[in-house]
């Protein structure tokens, strides 16, 4: 098997005229960086499970995305993220949701699915789980950054809830930032999917998306498909969206890119949900699909550059 790692930033309203020529840049360097450190897991042998958790580690860790530092604000002005993992080989997910003080959801997830007991831990109680296993915990100022206060405001002003990140409708050019996502095949043919979000901007508190939830945000079976979504989360909700790629292949035989065009440029638009997924199958194909303006996205085999980008 060729390794492989897929990793998205978020899809939304992303228009060329909406991001000034720094910021592309900026962008384009961020989802660069992320691809290295996945690709250099599978370079050195490492598993699939490790590439997207080392790829949606760093997402957490630039502020320029919507998922640890850089997280969007609830109705309440503060911070409540969710993240998901799972492993293709044997079918262990962990997730968490609604957490407020954890550095990295993606890491917390990963213990849940280590673990083994429980798949998705939720609020206070995640949060002691991921501290009795000594990970970082951080105040709320941690996920603090202007231009998502900024935008939050602004949909406050508005009155509009549930924004999507890139939302170029309601938001300013300065203020495109998004959920993310990894998914990878390492050489052993083994496929994982991970997933981590603030999720959307002035929910309500509570409200929990896709993102953490297997079958719907992410989802990950060797015998089909790895896959990891952004946009409206209650759509992939309701559409089971990542299993439905895998459940397409699986019983009705569909190539890869086939799955991903139904989910993503039927299914979702015909309930009125916007966004894409990133997917790796089993045989090393990528899909990459997004319905709406853009999507920040990227891609890079074991050894081979790394792609990058941002538009349709
Ligand atoms: N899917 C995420 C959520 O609904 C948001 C996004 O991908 O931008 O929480």
């Amino acid at each position: 098997m060729n390794p492989v790692i897929a990793i998205h930033g978020g899809a939304g309203t992303i228009t060329r005229a909406s991001l000034s020529g720094e910021q592309e840049t900026a962008y384009h360097a961020a989802l660069e960086e992320v691809l290295r450190g996945g690709q250099e897991v599978l370079e050195r042998g490492g598993s699939a499970l490790d590439a997207v958790t080392e790829a949606v580690f760093r997402l957490e860790e630039c502020p320029l995305f919507n998922a640890g530092k850089g997280a969007v604000f609830t109705h309440a002005g503060t911070h409540e993220l969710d993240a998901s993992i799972m492993d293709g080989r044997t079918l262990a997910a962990g997730a968490v949701a609604g957490v407020r003080t954890l550095r990295n959801p993606i890491l917390a997830a990963r213990r849940v699915m280590e673990d083994g007991r429980h798949v998705l831990l939720a609020g206070e109680g995640a949060e002691a789980f991921a501290r009795a296993c000594g990970l970082k915990t951080v105040s709320p100022g941690h996920y603090f950054t202007q231009a998502r206060h900024a935008q939050w405001q602004r949909a406050l002003a508005e009155g509009r809830t549930d924004l999507l990140d890139h939302d170029a409708q309601a938001l300013a050019a300065d203020m495109k930032i998004g959920t993310v996502g990894a998914v990878a095949l390492d050489a052993r043919g083994n496929l994982a999917a991970a997933t981590s979000t603030g999720g959307v901007t002035d929910k309500r508190v509570g409200r929990v998306g896709d993102s953490p939830l297997i079958g719907a945000g992410c989802y990950a079976n060797n015998r089909t498909v790895a896959v990891s979504c952004t946009g409206t989360g209650e759509t992939f909700i309701r559409l089971l969206a990542a299993y439905d790629v895998s459940a397409l292949m699986e019983y009705r035989g569909l190539p890869l890119a086939e799955a991903c065009r139904v989910v993503v440029m039927e299914k979702q638009p015909a309930i009125g949900g916007l966004g894409g997924l990133i997917a790796v199958d089993a045989q090393g194909n990528t899909c990459l699909p997004f319905n709406s303006e853009g999507m920040y996205r990227g891609e890079a085999r074991a050894g081979g550059p790394r792609s990058t980008a941002i538009y349709r």
